[in-house]
């Protein structure tokens, strides 16, 4: 298929097989641990489900290098597998890391607790003031990391810097996509030399498996595959299935989740009862600017808190909504919503959550595929109701 092609286009037929297996419109399950001996003559090559090349591999492989327009991709076990094993694959003993400062809970808990005791170094940067990065810049330092919208009050860093300073200095850029998902921002476009996705959000969209990719430059890829292959975080043939058929509609799912969250943030940013929220899209967000300059839309997800400044209160809210579920997790076809401070951000000290500006009242929401106004309502009467209690 024509690279040229519309992402649309391409998350429908990028990398299918053809001749097509028995004609099945739809790729198999190929449920085989191995495959007859057919000449290969690196180890890497041998077909086997853990060395990443069952066709359900190799397919998600092509398609999901060719809807972000990179070189190469790789899926791994989960994202956590796809972020953990790139991260040892670029780095060694002695090397060290730079990296934003609100990251991801899994990923900063790694980096800080286990990248130590195998003697690499690290240090946090403000993803906003690229101004700061210099002097945090060492001999040994191999890498740059950053979060394409930061969870979980939406920031946006200066991404084009995150690039241009990679390539003045040598080292490698990358970039956790998975909030913007590749129909909202394709890092390779800009530069980026690695994106990583938990495909157990966006990218599958059902959350009914967790996945994770590696996503850029082949060379890099090549070797992030060859460390997988040895830590043994493969994909199961059975969720790279599942993440094959969510994929399809990704860019369905995603563009009704960017104009509904746009539609929710404008309605809770006028309400009474809500103190501020945060979200790419909004002309209050410090990040607007660059979001508007550089992505095709600004996502699902949004922050906010009320204006009765109360984690009980917060929670009570929660309790009076009917639609979304309350639980961890994100990008899936169903709304759902969590307190940070009891969920993504409970390993943090609450001075610790302070200082980042999560405040214990403030409430994440992921935007699903329900009807948009039918959402709108549901804030609305839970908001009323805890209006009503706050003047009683
Ligand atoms: C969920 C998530 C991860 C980890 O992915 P898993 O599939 O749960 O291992 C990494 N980064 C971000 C931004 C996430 O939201």
């Amino acid at each position: 298929m024509s690279s040229s092609k519309r992402v649309e286009t391409k998350l429908i037929h990028a990398g299918e097989l053809r001749p097509r297996v028995h004609g099945a419109v739809t790729l198999p399950i190929f449920q085989s641990a191995t495959y007859e001996y057919g000449g290969e003559d690196d180890y890497h090559d041998i077909r086997y489900i853990r060395l990443n090349n069952t066709p359900n591999h190799t397919v998600l492989h092509a398609k999901l290098a060719a809807i972000e327009g990179a070189e190469a991709a790789l899926v791994a076990a989960s994202g956590m597998a796809a972020i953990s094993t790139t991260l040892l694959s670029l780095l060694s003993r002695g090397d060290h890391i730079l990296l934003q400062d609100c990251l991801y809970g899994g990923t900063h808990d790694f980096v800080t607790k286990d990248l130590p005791a195998l003697a690499i170094e690290y240090d946090f940067i403000d993803a906003s003031d690229p101004a700061s990065w210099e002097s945090k810049i060492c001999k040994n330092t191999k890498a740059i990391y950053v979060e394409t919208i930061a969870n979980p009050l939406m920031r946006v860093p200066e991404l084009a810097a995150v690039v241009e300073f990679a390539r003045s200095h040598g080292i490698v850029s990358l970039i956790d996509n998975t909030f913007a998902s590749p129909i909202n921002f394709r890092p390779a476009e800009m530069g980026f030399d690695l994106s990583l996705h938990s495909c157990t959000k966006y990218l599958n969209g059902h959350s009914d498996i967790v996945g994770g990719a590696c996503i850029g430059k082949a060379v890099l890829v090549k070797n992030v595959t060859r460390k997988l292959n040895h830590l043994g975080g493969t994909l199961d043939p059975h969720a790279a299935f599942l993440l094959h058929r969510g994929l399809k509609t990704l860019a369905l799912r995603v563009k009704h989740q960017n104009e509904s969250a746009l539609k929710i943030a404008t309605f809770l940013e006028k309400h009474p009862a809500v103190g501020g929220v945060n979200y790419p899209g909004l002309k209050s967000n410090p990040g607007h600017a660059s979001a508007a300059k550089w992505f095709d839309g600004f996502g699902g997800m949004l922050s906010f808190e009320l204006k009765e400044h109360d984690a009980e209160i917060a929670d009570q809210f929660l309790k009076e909504l009917h639609l979304p579920i309350c639980a961890p997790s994100l990008g899936g076809v169903e709304s759902l919503i969590t307190r940070p401070a009891t969920t993504s951000h409970l390993g943090l000290s609450k001075e610790d959550r302070k200082k980042i500006g999560i405040s214990d009242a403030l409430v994440r929401f992921s935007t699903g595929i329900e009807a948009t106004d039918d959402l709108i309502e549901d804030f609305d009467q839970a908001l009323k109701k805890i209006s009503a209690r706050a003047v009683h």
